[in-house]
């Protein structure tokens, strides 16, 4: 099943078409990827999907969890999140003094009277209880259990990326847009994110749409992949049909 679709997406700066009529598809249940080179339309097609431009042409088509599919083109941010799309840096910041279960606890106070789960309990204490129970679920999902009564600021750079990922599941998230989710991340902790963020596919049956450089690690934790070159789709398929693709390479590496 499809989640969510984009068609011939045009997305344009003054004279300048940094989207050049995009389709993509993201399947229910995996974890897709896309890559490119710096200036290709990666940021600009996310940015399209979660609302904050509008595209000149296309549209973008998202299956609800009813299995009704919708009309989300040009759609605020914000309702774009209220049906579960999430991308990671939409969430409020981390907030550094606090600790890892206080910042999860922060991400739904601040949805209080909008989730679902707050309609179905009567009362607050129930509801806080609710919460926590549903944050350690979280916290242990994504492997940050053991800290979560250690403040935001002592987290390895690793983890801080796990604390945006559990923020997201703490937001009811079905589809987790992730930014560039192992820059800056040592090598042994960006092969354990990637690998979380698999396990919570699995698991919970989260659909992922990631942005990424780092292919090399990448690769090896996906399902499909796009990869866009000058605001258009040059290859997609699987991670090693892509990766030998000669436009993908000439791209990369120059040919
Ligand atoms: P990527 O994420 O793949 O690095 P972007 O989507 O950020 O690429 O950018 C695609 C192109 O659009 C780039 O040439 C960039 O300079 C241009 N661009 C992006 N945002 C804007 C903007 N707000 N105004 C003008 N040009 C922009």
């Amino acid at each position: 099943m499809v989640l969510l679709v984009t068609k011939g997406i045009v997305k344009q700066f003054g004279a300048f078409r940094a989207l050049d009529g995009v389709d993509v598809e993201i399947e229910k249940g995996r974890v897709t990827l896309i890559i490119g080179p710096n200036g290709s339309g990666k940021t600009t097609l996310v940015n399209v999907i979660t609302g904050v431009y509008k595209p000149e042409a296309g549209r973008v088509f998202y299956t609800k969890p009813d299995g009704k599919m919708i009309d989300i083109t040009g759609w605020p941010p914000h309702k774009i999140f209220e049906i579960g799309i999430v991308r990671t840096f939409q969430i409020p910041q981390i907030f550094q003094k606090l600790t890892v279960l206080e910042n999860l606890l922060a991400v739904a106070r601040g949805q209080r009277g909008e989730s679902v789960i707050s309609a179905l309990l009567k009362n607050w204490v129930k509801e806080e209880e609710e919460l926590a129970r549903r944050a350690f679920g979280i916290l242990k999902a994504v492997r940050l259990i053991d800290k979560w009564d250690v403040p935001a600021y002592l987290l390895s750079a690793g983890e801080m990326k796990l604390l945006e990922l559990a923020r997201a599941l703490m937001a009811g998230a079905n589809l987790i847009i992730l930014d560039e989710p192992i820059a800056g991340v040592p090598v042994d902790q960006a092969h354990e994110v990637f690998k979380i963020v698999r396990d919570i596919n699995k698991q919970q049956n989260v659909t992922f749409l990631v942005i990424e450089h780092r292919i090399d690690i990448a690769f090896k934790y996906v399902d499909y992949v796009y990869a866009m070159a000058s605001g258009k789709v040059i290859a997609k398929g699987l991670p090693e049909e892509v990766a030998n693709d000669p436009k993908v390479k000439e791209v990369y590496i120059g040919g």
